[in-house]
């Protein structure tokens, strides 16, 4: 059986950075699922899918071959074979994303293909519904949190850093709607598992999050 830690949480608390670190630094592969469900989001933004049409994503799904693959140790999502992770992390595809991530035929095509992944290897694995449904039997999960206004203001540093001039509370508003789009949703909404170790990340340094995970995973066994 593979070895797996499953991370959870919402949008902008931290999890692509300390899953990408604590993996590498543990040896093992890591698979960025969000980005999965944004490759669907550009597929159906780039064939002008309303996204309050229901049917017409669930119909369309069908037509997007997602698989991923690994360059330099960096996950690389392919869409009908393109490599597309240069035009996943736009605030317009995060947006299409979370709204077509609640259809339940998107949802089932692409946790097959993370428990198809899991099962092969061994992972860290981060999003919204890993422990909670695509991998009920990581031997580690955590529930990476953070409060929504911390989570902003390092969007917004992200961005100003970038040179792209944005709003705080804008962003702040998105990510709020974001995480109620995620939590009320009726298939695999985010919560925390039963199991779950919650990690609040508001007053700690990545550095200090990735330890403490790292902590988390020495004390489960790994086979
Ligand atoms: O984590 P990231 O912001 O890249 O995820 C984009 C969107 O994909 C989220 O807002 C969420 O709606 C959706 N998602 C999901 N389940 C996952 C990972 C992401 O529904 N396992």
């Amino acid at each position: 059986m593979s070895y797996n830690v499953a991370i959870d949480g919402p949008a902008g608390a931290g999890k692509s950075t300390v899953a990408r670190a604590v993996a590498r630094r543990m040896n093992l592969i890591y698979v960025d699922t969000g980005a999965m469900y944004r490759a669907m989001a550009l597929f159906m933004i780039r064939e002008g899918v309303d996204p309050n049409d229901a049917a017409a994503i669930s119909e369309k799904c069908k037509g997007a071959d997602i698989t991923i693959g690994y360059e330099n140790g960096e996950q690389v999502v392919y869409l009908n074979g393109e490599n597309v992770n240069a035009f996943l992390r736009t605030e317009e595809v995060g947006r299409m994303a979370s709204v077509t991530s609640a259809q339940p035929a998107v949802r089932k095509k692409l946790v097959e293909l993370q428990q198809a992944l899991a099962a092969k290897s061994d992972c860290v694995m981060d999003g919204r519904d890993i422990a909670t449904c695509v991998l009920p039997n990581a031997q580690v999960k955590i529930y990476l949190t953070a409060s929504s206004k911390v989570r902003a203001k390092r969007r917004f540093d992200e961005l100003t850093e970038k040179g792209i001039s944005c709003d705080l509370a804008q962003i702040q508003a998105d990510i709020e709607d974001r995480d109620y789009r995620d939590m009320h949703r009726e298939t695999s909404p985010l919560r925390q598992d039963k199991d779950a170790v919650p990690v609040d990340s508001s007053d700690l340094t990545a550095e200090q999050v990735i330890e403490r995970i790292l902590e988390i995973c020495g004390q489960s066994e790994r086979s």
